[in-house]
Formats: C-alpha cells, sequence, structure tokens
C-alpha cells in the first residue's frame, strides 16, 4: 500500500487530497499544525485505519519514522487576510518549511510535490498565464510575502531536483473553491457566500472589474493525483479557465441563494490585487489529460450547502 505524508493535511484542499488518496488505497499520514487547517475537515476520518494525524509544525522539522512513497507539500495560509495577518508564517512555511519537507523525501527516496501558485505570476501583464510567463510580482507589497516565498520555494525545490535528484512536482493553483473553505477566510467565496446567505452587503472590492477563474475542488485535486503519478515534473497550471469579474460572480451568487443582500463597493484589501487572472491549461490538458468537470453552478451549490450547514451549526 502506497504511504503518503501531507503537510497542512487538514487544510481546506489537503482534506480532499486526503479523501482521494484514501479513495486510490493509500495509507495517508496528515500533519498539521492546526494554524488555519482544522480538525473538522477530517472528522468523518475518525475510523478509518489507514488515516492518522499529527500535530507537528513543518517551518521545525518533519519527524516521521516510517517509510514514505510519496511527500506532499501543502501547508501555508493562503488568503489575502492571512497575508496582512501571518505573514512570517507564511515566509517561514514555504521557505524553511519547504526545505524539511524536501529534506524528508530525500531521506526516504519518496516523491515530491510543492502545490505553487498563480500569485507567482503577481498582476500579470499577460493574459491568460502560461507556465513560461516569469510574472509581474511587487516584492514590497502585502502580497509579496505569499508571492516571492512560493517563488522561493520553487526554486529550492529545483535545487534539490538538480542537487539530489528527488523526484519533485510542481503544481501552481488558481482560485479553487468548495466545501470546507473556512467562512472566516476572508476570500472571495467564503465572502459572498456568507453574505448572500446571512443577508449581509456582498462586498465587491475595488470597481469588480478584476477577474478571477475558479476551479472546483475536487478537479483542483484530479489534477494533482494525474501529476504525482505521471511521469511529469511541472510547473503545470491546474484551474478552470472560464474567467468572470467580480462583480458578475456577486451578482451570480446573490442569484444562486436567491438572496436579498445588496451589492456594495469597498476599497481593495491589498495593493497589487491582479486585475485578471486565468489559467492556460493547455500543458495540463495535453500532458496530464486533465481539465475541470464540474460546472461552476455544480460547485458554487454544493458549497453553498456546505455553508448554510456550518451557518445553521454556528447558529
Ligand atoms: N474580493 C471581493 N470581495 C471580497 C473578497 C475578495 O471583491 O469580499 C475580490 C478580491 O479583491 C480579488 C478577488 O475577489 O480581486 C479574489 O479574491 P480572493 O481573496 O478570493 O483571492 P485572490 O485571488 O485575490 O488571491
Amino acid at each position: 500500500m502506497p504511504r503518503a505524508l501531507i503537510t497542512g493535511g487538514v487544510g481546506f484542499l489537503a482534506s480532499h487530497l486526503c479523501d482521494r488518496l484514501l479513495a486510490e488505497g493509500f495509507e495517508v499520514v496528515a500533519i498539521d499544525n492546526l494554524i488555519t487547517g482544522s480538525l473538522d475537515n477530517v472528522s468523518h476520518l475518525a475510523n478509518e485505519p489507514r488515516f492518522s494525524y499529527e500535530n507537528q509544525d513543518v517551518i521545525e522539522g518533519i519527524a516521521y519514522s516510517g517509510e514514505l512513497d510519496y511527500v506532499f507539500h501543502l501547508a501555508s495560509p493562503a488568503s489575502p487576510v492571512d497575508f496582512i495577518q501571518v505573514p512570517l508564517e507564511i515566509m517561514r512555511v514555504n521557505s524553511r518549511g519547504t526545505e524539511n519537507a524536501l529534506e524528508l523525501a530525500r531521506q526516504k527516496g519518496a516523491r515530491f510535490l510543492f502545490t505553487s501558485t498563480s500569485e507567482v505570476y503577481g498582476d500579470p501583464l499577460e493574459h491568460p498565464q502560461q507556465e513560461e510567463y516569469r510574472g509581474n510580482v511587487n516584492t514590497l507589497g502585502v502580497r509579496g510575502v505569499y508571492d516571492e516565498s512560493k517563488r522561493y520555494g520553487e526554486s529550492i525545490v529545483m535545487a534539490y531536483r538538480r542537487l539530489y535528484n528527488v523526484d519533485t512536482k510542481l503544481v501552481r493553483i488558481f482560485n479553487t473553491f468548495g466545501p470546507r473553505m473556512r467562512l472566516d477566510d476572508g476570500r472571495v467565496v467564503p465572502n459572498f457566500m456568507r453574505q448572500a446567505l446571512t443577508g449581509e452587503p456582498i462586498t465587491v472590492y475595488g470597481a469588480g472589474t478584476q477577474t478571477r477563474s475558479f476551479c472546483y475542488c475536487t478537479d483542483l485535486i484530479d489534477g494533482i493525483f494525474r501529476l504525482i503519478t505521471s511521469e511529469q515534473q511541472g510547473p503545470i497550471n491546474i484551474g478552470n479557465p472560464t474567467e468572470h469579474t467580480m462583480l458578475e460572480f456577486a451578482q451570480k451568487i446573490k442569484n444562486l441563494v436567491d438572496s436579498s443582500s445588496e451589492i456594495v463597493f469597498r476599497p481593495m484589501l491589498t495593493e497589487d490585487d491582479p486585475k485578471q487572472r486565468r489559467p492556460d491549461i493547455t500543458k495540463a490538458k495535453t500532458l496530464l489529460g486533465w481539465e475541470p468537470r464540474v460546472s461552476l453552478e455544480e460547485g458554487l451549490r454544493e458549497t453553498v450547502a456546505y455553508f448554510q450547514g456550518r451557518l445553521n451549526r454556528i447558529a
């Protein structure tokens, strides 16, 4: 039975990766310091003998004595609100944390995957973004802590590949959503949904002309699974290429929820908020045979149901 260790293992995306790997017959070790992850995300695995969780901080090093076939490094706060609140933790987990995870993979002879991000393209001057594009990041801005540390992460992954022949994989994740996102995570999907469901104003930042494209979590995980089980090393963009302005998106969620919330305009949370973002997924399609399958509407409906459930529990 293949065994995988996942850093940030009880976070939003990692918990879906745990589900997928378990479904594929893996044994899964999740480690997390719970800075943004939550054990609620894996509570359904309580009786799964092939799943285990350990509270560890990858910044301090990873203690695992067993054999490993795969190391997935997903640990990192990833919301722009986190960029403001925990900037040093973000920088450390993507620098020291990535080195520690790589070192573990090297010692165990395990395949390694690093979750990089569309943020490495910064506020992109090329559109859509291809993997070859080197980006337009402001090192000095609020987003710099995430963007630059992920860029560093990619570089140290390449150094481990060249120096030690670690079998590494790089995925660049574009905006992804779904059940198990934090209600208070500050990102656009939880914000708009919470606001629409509770009748609060829906807060569009700026004029709402900036664009994003949203990938459903299980599609994203399918891309990661295809990459780790392929001979490709990446970087490979994984994301949904259907692009929306944030104003359109607010309207869409308002309609979906049949909400009485008004749509209001608020100042941008961070300077350098990318004006447009859409992945070119030609590589994922041709090299991995991957493309998103879940429609935005279907994904949004699943996610609304999840957030409604959480809000009911809080009430
Ligand atoms: N956004 C918004 N209202 C919100 C939260 C976010 O208009 O309440 C916008 C934000 O300015 C950005 C987009 O939605 O242009 C996506 O933001 P998110 O924080 O989800 O992630 P990002 O792609 O910026 O990392």
